[in-house]
């Protein structure tokens, strides 16, 4: 058979943002993975920051890391999860990653004296690492997301690199437009006009989209389904319907009922090596997800929740979803409740109100505000034996709990929140320490894979099924050594460690002392995919049902 040439299929968003556009994205990879192609998302995200590292989740939303380490978008996330592969520091891109490598080569005389400008040079850069990407993961098919909207300044120089891509490649090149059209209650009526605007904004700078996904909360019905085709110069048969749907999951199998797989295949002139159902084992996976017996009540114990008068889950979507696949694999539904931390502290809310939970969970996070609630929360789950699992500041904080409740040694803390305490049990890493000294605080945390050892008769050790893993980190702070025997003498038990046995990675507490209290310095929720839940999650869930009220 003749070698194909590579394709790419840019998704770029029309109207306004918030639509969907990630999920798009990530069930268009999963369905052309399906049907036999390898394909290496991309998401290419046009702020200025050079990572997501530095931004704060309640801007941003989470910050997902990769095994290489490198700090990226939550909807690098979705495509993991939705494709069930890891992906590579090369399927991410920020406009200052792009930026800083041509001024860089620029300041070391890489442009021979040349003028440097925007383009051809920064749309240079852009192209060459959608290669790379393509050529690092030997994909068939890159799946290249442009963040933002069309309209916006920030993404042009993409779209300007998406264009000259296709002239030079017409047939390997696909571009679909994920667009919003609003049902104004006041009409009742579905109106185009703006996804035709967008069309129109795209064509101004060259680029016609060769398919056009319609969100809204409504199917496309047959007439508006024309209007598009029509004055957006498409097929009828390349307008996709997209309405709302009741879990993301549901939109590759929705997807696949427009036939989006094959239209974009036969497109690219490329016919699917897989054939049939393909996407059964999704198929069963969402079954799962519509057939949960019992729910279970999690209270989620943190900060970063709100932003002005809005409620920001999205700061914690993979640990969400972790939770809700290890869940849904049991037969019950996980019903989430963000409690911010700070309301135990003001007594707006009582401790005692967690009783009500089935299964408390303590996210990452920084700094210390609401520390004091999180705290007491941990205090109470490990009293009133209320499965409890913390995750990396989580883990940590149980520690200090656990020092200063058990062991004894009042006001015992971490140096992040108190620098001068007596009993600084969790502390900063001693090579933290210069990179902090220095400002130097950008992709500079202990971050990404790592390997750990686990101990036997340990609650992990039963959960994973194997001594030996990996998980990804992102901090800065560990368990201070200096503690370990005094801590471990009055029963917190760390099960696993690194190799060198010198960081501490999971704190537990004996199945016979507690139901489920375990404590990660990693962060599993990374690496929780749909249709193999993380072993740590299911292990909470398990411990949640088995105590559940
Ligand atoms: N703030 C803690 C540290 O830096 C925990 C980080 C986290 O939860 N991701 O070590």
């Amino acid at each position: 058979m003749k070698k194909q040439n590579h394709k790419y299929v840019f998704v770029i968003g029309g109207v306004m943002s918030g639509v969907g556009k990630g999920i798009a994205t990530s069930s268009i990879g999963r369905i052309l993975e399906a049907k036999g192609f390898n394909v290496n998302p991309i998401k290419i995200d046009p702020y200025l920051n050079v990572d997501a590292g530095t931004m704060n989740p309640t801007e941003h939303g989470e910050v997902f890391v990769l095994n290489s380490g490198l700090e990226t978008d939550q909807d690098m996330g979705n495509y993991e999860r939705f494709m069930e592969k890891d992906l590579t520091p090369e399927d991410y891109m920020t406009s200052g990653m792009v930026y800083k490598t041509v001024i860089d080569r620029e300041r070391s005389l890489g442009y021979g004296g040349k003028f440097v400008e925007a383009i051809p040079h920064i749309t240079n850069e852009i192209k060459e690492r959608i290669v790379r990407s393509a050529k690092v993961n030997k994909s068939d098919i890159s799946l290249i997301e442009i963040g933002g909207t069309v309209g916006d300044y920030q993404n042009i120089l993409f779209i300007e690199a998406a264009r000259t891509l296709k002239i030079r490649n017409p047939h390997d090149v696909f571009f679909i437009l994920v667009s919003y059209l609003p049902v104004p209650s006041k009409l009742g009526e579905m109106k185009t006009r703006p996804t035709q605007n967008a069309v129109h904004q795209l064509n101004s700078y060259g680029v016609q989209p060769d398919m056009i996904i319609a969100r809204s909360h409504i199917p496309l019905d047959q007439k508006r389904k024309q209007k598009i085709a029509i004055w957006c110069s498409i097929s009828e048969e390349n307008v996709i319907s997209a309405p709302d749907v009741d879990s993301v999951y549901d939109v590759p199998v929705n997807f696949e009922k427009d036939k989006i797989g094959e239209i974009i295949l036969k497109n690219l002139g490329l016919t699917a090596p897989k054939k049939g159902d393909v996407l059964k084992d999704w198929k069963k996976f969402v079954a799962k997800t519509k057939n949960g017996t019992s729910t279970l009540n999690i209270a989620v114990v943190g900060k970063y929740f709100d932003t002005g008068d809005f409620f920001l889950s999205d700061a914690y979507i993979s640990v969400i979803e972790a939770v809700k696949f290890s869940a849904y694999w049991q037969n019950a539904k996980a019903n989430l409740t963000w409690i911010n931390s700070k309301d135990f502290e003001t007594g707006k809310l009582k401790i005692e109100a967690l009783e009500a939970y089935d299964g408390i969970i303590v996210p990452g996070g920084f700094g210390s505000s609401g520390i004091e609630g999180v705290i007491e929360t941990i205090r109470f789950a490990r009293e009133k034996g209320i499965p409890y699992f913390g995750l990396c500041y989580g883990m940590q904080l149980a520690v200090v709990e656990f020092a200063r409740n058990v062991v004894g040694l009042k006001d015992a803390n971490t140096t992040e929140i108190n620098p001068k305490t007596k009993y600084p049990v969790i502390d900063i890493m001693s090579d933290q320490k210069v990179l902090l000294a220095n400002g130097n605080y950008g992709g500079s945390m202990r971050l990404g894979s790592y390997p750990a050892h686990l101990k036997k008769g340990t609650v992990a050790m039963k959960a994973y099924g194997k001594a030996k893993i990996s998980e990804r980190h992102r901090h800065r702070y560990e368990v201070n050594p200096e503690f370990i025997t005094q801590i471990e003498e009055q029963g917190l038990v760390f099960s696993g460690m690194s190799p060198s046995g010198k960081l501490m990675e999971i704190a537990e507490l004996p199945e016979s002392v507690h139901p489920f209290f375990l404590g990660t310095q990693f962060h599993p929720e990374f690496l929780a995919r749909p249709l193999s839940p993380h072993p740590l999650f299911s292990a909470f869930i398990t411990a949640c049902l088995k105590t559940k009220k």
